[in-house]
C-alpha cells in the first residue's frame, strides 16, 4: 500500500481505489491475496527471542487483516483501526478498551438495542455502573457527569428513532472532564462524518452495514486516535477477537465502491422518504436530513450526507393488525434486521420497553425502512400497494 502521506493528497474515491493493496509485492496482480493461518515459522532461535518477525502468530494479525486495519485508519484519519467479527463485538471492544471496574459510563438512550444489553449484563457483572441520557440533551450532559464517570457512548443518527445528537457540545464537555468518547457512527459512515476530526477518540463501525454491502458479512471496525489507539489494540490483543481472513478480503472489495453506494443509498433514501412524506397515511419521516427530525440542525452542523435508512411514523388511525397485513405482503421490500446492503428492506419497531432516559410515545405505528438498489418506481409502488392494505381490516 502507498504510505499514508501519499494517499493523503488524493480525493477519497482514489483513496477507495488505492487502500490496502500493493501489486508490487502481489507478482503484480491488483487484487492483495488472501493469508490464512495459525503458525508463522521464525528462521533462528535469535529472531523469536529478538521478536524480529513482523507477524508472529495468526491472532497477532496476518497481511490480510492488516491491510483492512491500515486502510480504514486512513480513510477514518485514525492513529489506528482494529477489525472485529462484527459490529456488536467491536463496540464491546471499545467499550473494554476504556473501562475499568469502579467506572461510571453514559450512553445514549437511543443506543442499539444489543449494545445496551452488553452495557447491562457484561460491563455491569465487572462493576461498570451506566446511566443513559437523553440523546437531545447536548452540553447538558454534564449534569450527569459522576466523580468516577470515564466514558460517553454517543450513536447518532439514534437506532431506529434517527435523534442527531450534538456531538460537539458532547465533546467538548468531554474534554474538560477527561471523560473519552465513543461513537457509533455506522450510519454515517466515515464518508459523512469523520469522527476523529470531530474530537470522538474511538469510532466505530458495524462493517456488516455499507463496508460489506452485500449482506453476506458479518464485521466490526474500532477506529482510535493517537491517545486512544495503545489501550485499544492492548484490548484487541487480549482478546483476540479477529475477524476471519475472507471476510477481510469481502471487506475489502466493499470498500471499492462503498462511496457510491452510500453516495446512492443517500439520493434514494430522499427520494423514498420525500415521497413517503407526502403520504396520506405517513404521519411522520424520521430522517436526518429532514427538518422534523430531532436533532436535525445538529445533522445539518456535523453530518456531510445522510444514507439510506431511516423511519416513518403512521398516523395513529392503524393499528399491528394493519400493519401485519401491509408488510406480509410486500413484494419488493424484505423483513428483516441489519440493513446497508443491495436489497430494500422494512421492519416494525417499538423502543417503549426498553427505553429508560426518555420515553417512546409516538403517535402512531413506527416503520423503519432501508433503501436498497432496485428500481425506485417498483419500490414506490411496493410501498403505495403496502400503505392501501393498511385500510384492509
Ligand atoms: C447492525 C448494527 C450494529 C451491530 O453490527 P453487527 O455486525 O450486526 O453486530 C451496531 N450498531 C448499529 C448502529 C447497527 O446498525
Amino acid at each position: 500500500m502507498k504510505c499514508k502521506s501519499e494517499l493523503q493528497q488524493f480525493k477519497v474515491s482514489t483513496q477507495l481505489s488505492m487502500l490496502g493493496r500493493n501489486p508490487d509485492e502481489q507478482s503484480g496482480f491488483v487484487n492483495a491475496p488472501i493469508y490464512r493461518g495459525s503458525t508463522v515459522v521464525y528462521k533462528s532461535c535469535e529472531d523469536i527471542r529478538n521478536k524480529k518477525a513482523k507477524f508472529s502468530y495468526g491472532t497477532a494479525g496476518t497481511p490480510t487483516i492488516e491491510n483492512l486495519e491500515n486502510a480504514w485508519s486512513i480513510l477514518a484519519n485514525a492513529a489506528g483501526t482494529v477489525i472485529s467479527p462484527s459490529g456488536l463485538g467491536a463496540l464491546a471492544l471499545a467499550l473494554f478498551s476504556v473501562t475499568q471496574a469502579g467506572d461510571h459510563i453514559l450512553v445514549t438512550d437511543s443506543v442499539y438495542r444489543p449494545t445496551r444489553n452488553f452495557c447491562n449484563s457484561l460491563l455491569t457483572k465487572y462493576g461498570v455502573s451506566v446511566t443513559y441520557y437523553d440523546p437531545l440533551l447536548g452540553g447538558d450532559i454534564e449534569r450527569l457527569i459522576q466523580k468516577n464517570t470515564r466514558v460517553i457512548l454517543l450513536e447518532c443518527p439514534g437506532s431506529q428513532s434517527f435523534e442527531v445528537q450534538d456531538i460537539g457540545a458532547i465533546v467538548s464537555v468531554a474534554k474538560r472532564y477527561n471523560i473519552s468518547t465513543i461513537i457509533d457512527n455506522t450510519w454515517a459512515t466515515p464518508l459523512f462524518f469523520k469522527a476523529h476530526e470531530h474530537g470522538i477518540d474511538l469510532s466505530v463501525e458495524a462493517g456488516t452495514k455499507y463496508l460489506s454491502g452485500h449482506s453476506d458479512l458479518l464485521m466490526g471496525v474500532v477506529s482510535a486516535n493517537a491517545s486512544h489507539w495503545p489501550a485499544l489494540r492492548a484490548a484487541y490483543d487480549a482478546m483476540a477477537m479477529l475477524p476471519g481472513a475472507e471476510d477481510c478480503f469481502l471487506a475489502l472489495r466493499g470498500l471499492r465502491t462503498m462511496h457510491l453506494r452510500v453516495k446512492e443509498a443517500e439520493a434514494r433514501g430522499l427520494e423514498i422518504a420525500n415521497w413517503l412524506k407526502i403520504q396520506p397515511e405517513v404521519s411522520r419521516v424520521l430522517h436526518p436530513a429532514f427538518e422534523e427530525c430531532p436533532g436535525h440542525e445538529n445533522w445539518k452542523k456535523y453530518f456531510t450526507g445522510s444514507t439510506g435508512l431511516f423511519s416513518i411514523i403512521l398516523k395513529d388511525r392503524f393499528n399491528l393488525n394493519n400493519v401485519d397485513d401491509m408488510l406480509d405482503n410486500m413484494r419488493i421490500f424484505g423483513m428483516g434486521f441489519s440493513w446497508g446492503g443491495f436489497e430494500s428492506l422494512i421492519i416494525p419497531f417499538d423502543c417503549t420497553e426498553y427505553r429508560t432516559a426518555t420515553q417512546w410515545a409516538p403517535e402512531g405505528m413506527a416503520l423503519r425502512l432501508q433503501i436498497g438498489l432496485e428500481d425506485i418506481d417498483d419500490l414506490k409502488q411496493d410501498l403505495s400497494d403496502g400503505l392501501k392494505r393498511l385500510y384492509n381490516r
